[in-house]
């Protein structure tokens, strides 16, 4: 409690008593401890991969003048790969902020479902073919519309998509299917991965959070994609169901609702046939 105190007095000046306001400032506290929680945390979560980095390049710039080329273009990868998760998880956290704010803009228009799926299919099926995983995809036979930002909801599929692909060990499935119901329409990623217990699924949309244990070690990410699926799902009137068995692999299910198919579509499907 906060106390604000105001002396009472009479018109010669003399104090009479005081009046004291109490104020439950609880409240304030709380959220003031979350955001310097959150600080420390994005703080923590910049620091290990620059520290990482840094580490790289000093190796780089002593290595180099012994070691092979191939050593020095493993290091200069690995660099690679850690300042994309980086910068991508920085875009993540701008994201997030953003439609916290609500300072996000949703440009919302009919998109075609399966054009979504295809351009993230394209990308991603030559990133697990370099890791021996089979990715199928199963799309329905109808064709389906929904009312989207484009690039929002394109970066929340290719988070799930990515995810179980990363999340996959060597040589494993990745399974993707789109199907149409109630006014939905359903994208499901099964996948034959490590899968994720039951003490940490409910955790798994919290923002940095990640699952720690032998299975993840060697896995990089931020723990900030599956919080900005969410946003996006729920920014679209969508939703996810997830599905995990430890060791055996999980399925990510997006639901949204679909839209008719817009009028110049038709016209063109029309002039095609
Ligand atoms: P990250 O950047 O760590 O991948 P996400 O927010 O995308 O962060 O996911 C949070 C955590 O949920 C991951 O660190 C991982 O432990 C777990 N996870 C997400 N998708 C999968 C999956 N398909 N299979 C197993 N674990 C997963």
């Amino acid at each position: 409690l906060r106390a604000h105190c105001a002396p009472v007095t009479v018109d010669n000046g003399v104090v009479i008593g005081s009046v004291t306001a109490f104020e439950d400032i609880s409240t304030h506290k709380e959220i003031d401890r979350m955001k310097s929680d959150f600080v420390a945390m994005v703080a923590h979560e910049l620091k290990s991969p620059l520290a990482s980095i840094e580490q790289m390049i000093y190796a780089l710039q002593i290595g180099c003048e012994h070691e092979s080329g191939a050593a020095c273009s493993t290091m200069h990868n690995r660099i690679t790969v850690r300042t994309r998760d980086l910068l991508s998880m920085i875009d993540n956290l701008l994201n997030l902020s953003k439609m916290e704010n609500g300072t996000v803009e949703f440009n919302l228009e009919p998109i075609r479902g399966h054009e979504v799926l295809d351009h993230i299919l394209d990308v991603i099926t030559l990133q697990a073919k370099n890791r021996g995983i089979t990715i199928t995809y199963n799309p329905s036979e109808e064709e389906w519309w929904f009312n989207v930002d484009y690039d929002h909801i394109r970066s929340a599929c290719m988070n799930i998509i990515s995810n179980a692909v990363k999340y996959t060990p060597d040589g494993g499935k990745v399974d993707i299917s789109t199907s149409i119901s109630g006014g939905f329409a359903n994208i499901v990623v099964k996948d034959s991965g490590i899968g994720i217990s039951k003490e940490d699924l409910p955790h798994i949309f919290d923002r940095f959070f990640r699952v720690k244990g032998k299975a993840t070690r060697h896995i990089t990410g931020s723990g900030l994609g599956l919080s900005l699926v969410k946003e996006v799902v729920d920014a679209h009137q969508g939703y996810i169901e997830v599905n995990s068995e430890l060791e055996k692999g999980t399925t990510f299910t997006l639901s949204f609702p679909i839209t008719p198919q817009p009028a110049m579509e038709e016209k063109a499907t029309i002039e095609s046939q």
